[in-house]
């Protein structure tokens, strides 16, 4: 049976492509450039069932048709995680509506003009970003569920880099429901949407020349090479272990009681502090380096943020989601092991 994944060469869809061959899948994964396939296919065995396509850019209407043209009448299962993760932009338009919106329509009119008889399902990667942005985050009287949605509009979330990235998602998945919806008769393939908090863990191929990480793990990444004066920013939320959202995305696609549905993936709440004071506890090496920053105040950081809740999800998806420490522990000693301290 054949997956297709775009952006395969992302932080979160290396898991779920390394995963996914492993459980015996082929793989049609998209990258942009031809570069990106030289550095990637190393990685593989030469058995491994993976073919890279290029898919230059997502925000051009029609990018993924030439892809389905030619492969289309073998893919079952579509995993859409390309999507723009990052927050150090002003032109919010440009680099985070658009390619989240338009990759979204762009991928299932592909599915609908040549692949429409033979993918039965499709994940769609979102985010809590969708179901919640920073206004409510910080709202510690609201609780977000999984049908919560973020209600920024296209003009009022063009204020921040975080802002419009969350509001992205939320187009984004709108997109695909309403895509659904629209078309119900002429596909045949559902949706399941992932909702993941703030992604954490270990990298799949880690790259030790790559100083700065994708956005969530540089977090993780930015507290590890901090020095001892360094002020890290608060910032606390919702996170989950890179592992268990593979292991979401699959499932996704294999059970049919996740059919419609959207999967609230957060195995609990974080603060920058609580990442400091796992580290500063489980690597005696860096004790000294990092900061300590006010030890004991992580659960008072939490209260301020609004309450998730996600309890249908996680009986749906069957599996104990991997806690803050082991999820922390393994993210730094990878890191780690590249440097001598
Ligand atoms: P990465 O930045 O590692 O991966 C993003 C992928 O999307 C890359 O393959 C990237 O290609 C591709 N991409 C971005 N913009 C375009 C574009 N315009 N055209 C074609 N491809 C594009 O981030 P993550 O792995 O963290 O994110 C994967 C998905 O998970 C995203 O949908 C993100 O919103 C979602 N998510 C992530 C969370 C997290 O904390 N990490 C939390 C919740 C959701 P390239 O590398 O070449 O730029």
């Amino acid at each position: 049976e054949t997956v297709f994944v775009s952006g395969c060469n992302g932080f979160v869809a290396t898991r779920i492509t390394v995963d996914l061959l492993k459980a015996g899948y082929k793989v049609i994964g998209s990258v942009r450039s031809q570069d990106e396939i030289d550095q990637f296919i190393p990685h593989f065995k030469p058995t491994d069932a993976l073919t890279l396509v290029i898919v230059e850019d997502i925000s051009v209407l029609g990018s993924f048709d030439e892809v389905f043209k030619q492969y289309g009448k073998e893919i079952k299962y579509v995993l859409h995680t390309a999507s723009p993760f990052i927050i150090d932009t002003t032109e919010y338009v440009k680099d985070l509506l658009i390619p989240a919106v338009n990759g979204t329509q762009a991928i299932l009119e592909a599915i609908k003009k040549y692949a429409a008889d033979s993918v039965e399902r499709v994940v769609i990667t979102s985010s809590f970003a969708a179901q919640a942005g920073p206004k409510q985050w910080y709202d510690n009287s609201l609780t977000i569920t999984e049908e919560s949605w973020n209600p920024s509009t296209w003009d009022d979330c063009q204020v921040d880099g975080m802002t419009a990235y969350c509001a992205s998602k939320v187009f984004a998945e709108k997109e695909a429901w309403k895509f659904l919806k629209d078309n119900e008769s002429q596909v045949k393939f559902k949706i399941t949407t992932i909702n993941p908090g703030f992604v954490y863990g270990p990298q799949t191929f880690f790259d030790p020349k790559k100083k700065i990480m994708n956005t969530s793990s540089q977090i993780i990444n930015h507290i590890v090479h901090s020095k001892k004066e360094t002020d890290i920013n608060e910032i606390f939320g919702p996170f989950v272990d890179v592992r268990d959202i593979s292991k979401g995305h699959i499932l996704a696609f294999q059970k049919k009681e996740l059919i419609g549905k959207r999967l609230s993936m957060v195995s609990g709440m974080f603060s920058s502090q609580g990442v400091l004071d796992i580290v500063n506890e489980d690597f005696p090496q860096l004790k000294g380096k990092i900061p300590v920053g006010k030890p004991g105040t992580d659960a008072t950081l939490i209260a301020k943020h609004c309450t998730v809740i996600n309890d249908e999800t996680k009986k749906l998806l069957g599996f104990e989601f991997i806690d803050l420490k082991q999820c922390i522990d393994d993210t730094v000693k990878q890191i780690l092991e590249y440097e001598t301290i």
